[in-house]
């Protein structure tokens, strides 16, 4: 058993229904989960709350937190900065939490690259049919934000190669438990 908590990145392209997953079993208080708070730049949206889905912060804030190294990664993401505050990160695994990211690709790139034992778990749609329908279904978004989100998801979908497991999400259920036995076994054994 470790004494440090894992360091686990979920990603997946928008509309494929990680915040739905994630929600399965990101409470489940055997996988001593906790969820790592980014810090954004974009809008606050309805239902959202400072400090609970994001920190809230402006260009300047954000800059200041990289010049200062306070962030484990970051990127830009459709003209809004992301990134995760480090040091809560490893105040959490310090304490034997099994810290959870939920990021885009360039930012696990990162975070491989500094903690090489990262859990990197990607979730993919069963079709590229399925997830239009699935972004189409959530949303009356206009058909060119539609297509350039189906563009970024066929891009995301490519680099699949650079995480440790990929899991479809077909059924959620069944997503959920595949992602539980990987983070169990993980918890159990040194890679
Ligand atoms: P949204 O604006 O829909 O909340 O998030 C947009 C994208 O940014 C999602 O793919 C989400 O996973 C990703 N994201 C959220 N926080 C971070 C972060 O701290 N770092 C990186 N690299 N991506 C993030």
């Amino acid at each position: 058993m470790k004494d440090k908590g894992l360091l686990i990145v979920i990603s997946g392209p928008s509309g494929v229904g990680k915040g739905t997953v994630l929600n399965e079993f990101i409470n489940d208080e055997d996988l001593k989960l906790s969820y790592s708070v980014s810090m954004t730049t974009r809008e606050m949206r309805p239902g959202e709350a400072d400090g609970v889905n994001y920190y809230f912060v402006s260009k300047e804030e954000f800059q200041k937190t990289i010049n200062e190294g306070g962030l484990l990664e970051w990127t830009e993401f459709v003209g809004n900065y992301y990134g995760t505050p480090l040091a809560a990160v490893e105040k959490l695994r310090n304490e034997g939490r099994n810290v959870l990211l939920e990021i885009e690709v360039n930012g696990c790139r990162q975070v491989v690259e500094k903690v090489p034992d990262a859990l990197t778990i990607f979730i993919v749609p069963p079709s590229m049919e399925e997830l239009e329908k699935r972004i189409r279904g959530r949303s009356t978004e206009p058909e060119e934000i539609v297509q350039q989100r189906l563009a970024k998801a066929a891009r995301e979908l490519k680099q699949t190669g650079n995480y440790r497991y990929v899991v479809c999400n077909d059924d959620v259920k069944l997503a959920a438990d595949i992602i539980r036995v990987i983070i169990r076994h993980h918890m159990e054994r040194d890679f």
